[in-house]
């Protein structure tokens, strides 16, 4: 895939990792092109990520995170829960919840158990009613495959630079194929200017 455009990640900070320069890119087994940065990690490590994993928030360490959020999960209960963070945006925005999930363990448990996977978001079916297991279901996000690989509209955007909005109107609205709508470069008068 030719890439262009992708945006500089030099000096930012995902969670512990802290971005030093552009790698190698990643190739994938499908022959994906991704790009991919030397990070510094606070505990001191080097390590090299790719950039949509960085981005969409993925990747937050060299992989020291993990072990201190597994003992964490165990110390304070489930405050490290990945699904935490989902309870706790909801609170946040002061969503009505039933009786039960106003407990973050029960939360948790639930979602656990029902999570279909990365690609999907918990919703309400009746928007009127409280969260509770009976008024929650799955929605799929959209994705597009192509070489094997599986992503959101905004990830392809940060795999190939392509603004996700123009990838979505090739492909909804002007019939394009997946391959050309990720890898055809868009003409624009302002992407000149940006690249000077
Ligand atoms: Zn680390």
């Amino acid at each position: 895939m030719k890439k262009y455009n992708v945006e500089d990640l030099t000096g930012q900070r995902f969670g512990k990792l802290v971005v030093i320069s552009q790698a190698q890119d990643y190739v994938t087994k499908g022959g994906v092109n991704h790009s991919a940065w030397l990070c510094k990690c606070d505990c001191g490590n080097l390590c090299v990520k790719q950039g949509y994993l960085l981005k969409c928030g993925r990747t937050r360490s060299c992989g020291c995170k993990v072990t201190e959020h597994g003992k964490d999960f165990y110390k304070h209960g489930r405050s490290q829960s990945p699904y935490y963070s989902s309870w706790y945006s909801l609170r946040k925005e002061g969503a009505e919840m039933c009786e039960d999930w106003g407990s973050i363990g029960a939360f948790c448990d639930w979602y656990e158990a029902n999570d279909p996977g990365k690609f999907w978001r918990m919703e309400r079916i009746d928007p009127s009613k409280p969260y509770s297991p009976d008024n929650c279901h799955f929605v799929k996000a959209h994705t597009l495959t192509y070489k094997g690989e599986e992503h959101t509209y905004k990830e392809w955007e940060d795999i190939t630079g392509i603004d996700f909005r123009t990838i979505k109107a090739r492909i909804l609205y002007q019939g394009w194929s997946v391959e050309n709508a990720l890898t055809i470069k868009p003409s624009h008068r302002n992407r000149v200017k940006n690249n000077e």
